[in-house]
């Protein structure tokens, strides 16, 4: 007894020993075992009603990459009437060429294996073609099974007759969408979450500025560390946008002021959806390359994308992060 309570701190110590010697190892391994976790993206596009979509997806990709935490490839529909000198100019490898199609035709090819990634980014725009039945079925069964999905600016107009689409991004715009989708949600002048069933049209915005973002729940892991208030580069504001809004928190909001054009209510800027199992990131900015350069929206997106794939963000939040008044941008170098 006495023996082996002597040997016990030898054992330890051996223990600790051992265990070093492992993450020695492991580091040595690192490059292997880290690309072993990467989280597998995939971003989908090509209609958009935005000449500078397939920009924007080049930006995310790469912002994505640099993190060390995502693989990202891209599926690409047919794409019709915009864009197509930035489709050309920001070519994505192993990407097939893209074919014109007629406008707002649907491109019945279209069917990504979903299931072969952890998340989704949808960056189709206003007007896109409905999918094949089968390719939303499969969307549909990707995201309730627990995939994530990341829904960026105008993806939030695509699709507005498809009902589980809806359900997804919770609140959109245009498309016809009324309050026969679900109610406008924002924040009032009394900062109440409202849930309005006022009947109109869904989406607006005024001309594009800078913007403050104020965040409404600073302990979801998107959000937490960032500073309470900080400035959003030039962007439009979406307002106005309703939907079934189920299963959703606003994360953030921006103040739309009369003066410009806007609703007088706090729209929601960072949003989040729960979906079967599956969780939802979804952000109306990111009209331009400009907006999209925001330190601000690339935190947002990597720690959104994240957080829908996996529930957990470990993406610090940068030392150039915007701040209460002002904007920080990074250039992007193609
Ligand atoms: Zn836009």
């Amino acid at each position: 007894m006495k023996n082996i309570l002597c040997l016990r701190p030898t054992f330890v110590l051996l223990l600790i020993a051992l265990c070093s010697f492992s993450s020695v190892l492991g580091m040595a391994n690192q490059p292997r075992n880290a690309k072993a976790k990467l989280i597998k993206a995939l971003i989908i596009d090509g209609q958009n009603n935005h000449d500078q979509w397939a920009k924007v997806t080049y930006m995310m990709k790469r912002y994505l990459e640099e993190t060390g935490k995502f693989s990202v490839d891209v599926q690409r529909t047919k794409y019709t009437w915009n864009g197509k000198d930035y489709v050309d100019k920001y070519k994505i490898a192993g990407l097939a060429p893209t074919v014109d199609l007629p406008k707002s035709k649907m491109d019945s090819s279209f069917h990504p294996n979903f299931a072969a990634y952890d998340v989704v980014i949808c960056n189709f725009g206003w007007n896109a073609a409905p999918w094949a039945k089968e390719t939303q079925e499969d969307f549909d069964r990707f995201v309730k099974k627990g995939g994530g999905l990341v829904i960026i600016h105008a993806a939030d107009n695509s699709f507005p007759e498809w009902p589980a689409y809806n359900q997804m991004i919770g609140i959109g715009g245009w498309g016809n969408r009324t309050e026969k989708d679900g109610p406008y949600v924002y924040y009032d002048l009394n900062n109440q979450l409202v849930r309005d069933t006022a009947p109109g049209r869904a989406g607006s915005h005024g001309p594009q500025k800078d913007y403050q973002i104020i965040i409404r729940n600073a302990n979801h892991p998107i959000t937490k560390g960032m500073p309470l208030n900080w400035m959003h580069v030039q962007d439009e504001m979406y307002d106005r946008l309703r939907g079934p809004a189920e299963n959703m928190e606003v994360l953030g909001t921006a103040f739309s002021s009369i003066e410009n054009k806007g609703t007088g209510r706090h729209e929601p800027m960072l949003l989040t959806i729960n979906y079967g199992k599956g969780r939802i990131f979804h952000t109306p900015m990111g009209h331009a390359d400009y907006s999209v350069s925001c330190v601000g929206f690339i935190t947002s997106i990597l720690r959104g994308t994240q957080w829908a794939a996996t529930g957990k963000v470990d993406i610090p939040i940068p030392a150039d992060f915007p701040k209460p008044d002002v904007v920080s941008k990074r250039e992007f170098k193609d």
